[in-house]
């Protein structure tokens, strides 16, 4: 289980296999999809990929209802809150579990996001600055399941899905929505969406694990901006400069 590596989209944490995946103007690499249409929120990321491991380990907690896992997990989602950190302002954060739907919820018998988002808030209580909010959120409906949905068909399958119980705690706030895994995006956009329209002011997401696509259809390059030097690609490159090294 380790950290995700190399170039990630800035916006939504996807992998980029390109070092010339388009940037936006402010340079920062974006994958296609986030290029096509920006999410609601400001930026997404991940611990992990969700695979192996760490799929196993989440599995444990959801499905095998492991509760200490959520010990490793959580320790896990802190790092990802520290590396969010330095986009927040010096106000206080809001932290908001994404919440499952009620009969789920009983049936399991805990959410494993606010599981996950309790252990992690532990491990930052020095900085104080991030209070949990758990029923901020609610679940109004079960969804479906997203595979093999287009992006449109799955914002749509959201609408409706969640509400803010609890405007007054979100309004001029910032906010961190924590979920277990990142698989598509669409449940955390929509999350961030009804939160910024109740007057979060804006929101961030942070997740333990990420569901990584091969995402070479996602990135666009720009042949112009290929620098000869790096034409072999991501992976060539560090032959190329053990070659140089040598040289
Ligand atoms: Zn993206």
């Amino acid at each position: 289980m380790r950290p995700i590596a190399g170039g990630l989209c800035a916006i939504c944490g996807e992998r980029l296999f390109s070092p010339y995946a388009v940037s936006d103007t402010a340079g920062e690499p974006r994958c296609g999809v986030c290029r096509r249409l920006a999410p609601s929120f400001a930026r997404a990321l991940a611990y992990g990929s969700y695979e192996g491991g760490l799929r196993e380990l989440i599995h444990l907690l959801k499905y095998g209802g492991v509760r200490p896992a959520a010990n490793v997990l959580g320790r896990m989602l802190a790092e990802v809150i520290a590396a969010l950190e330095p986009d927040f302002s010096a106000a206080p954060v809001t932290v908001v579990p994404v919440p499952l739907f009620r009969a789920r919820q009983r049936q399991r018998g805990f959410n494993q996001a606010e599981l996950i988002a309790r252990v992690a808030l532990k491990c930052h209580a020095a900085e104080g600055r991030l209070h949990l909010a758990e029923r901020v959120l609610e679940r109004k409906r079960e969804t479906q399941s997203q595979t093999g949905l287009t992006s449109h068909q799955r914002r749509e399958n959201m609408r409706g899905a969640f509400a803010v119980a609890q405007p007054d705690a979100v309004r001029g706030q910032q906010v961190l929505v924590v979920d277990d895994v990142y698989t598509t995006g669409a449940t955390v956009s929509e999350c961030a969406r009804i939160l910024l329209r109740a007057g979060a002011s804006k929101v961030w997401v942070a997740t333990v694990a990420r569901t990584l696509k091969v995402s070479a259809q996602h990135v666009e390059i720009e042949p112009h901006a290929v620098d000869s030097k790096f034409e072999e690609g991501v992976i060539a490159q560090p032959v190329s400069m053990a070659k140089a090294v040598g040289s």
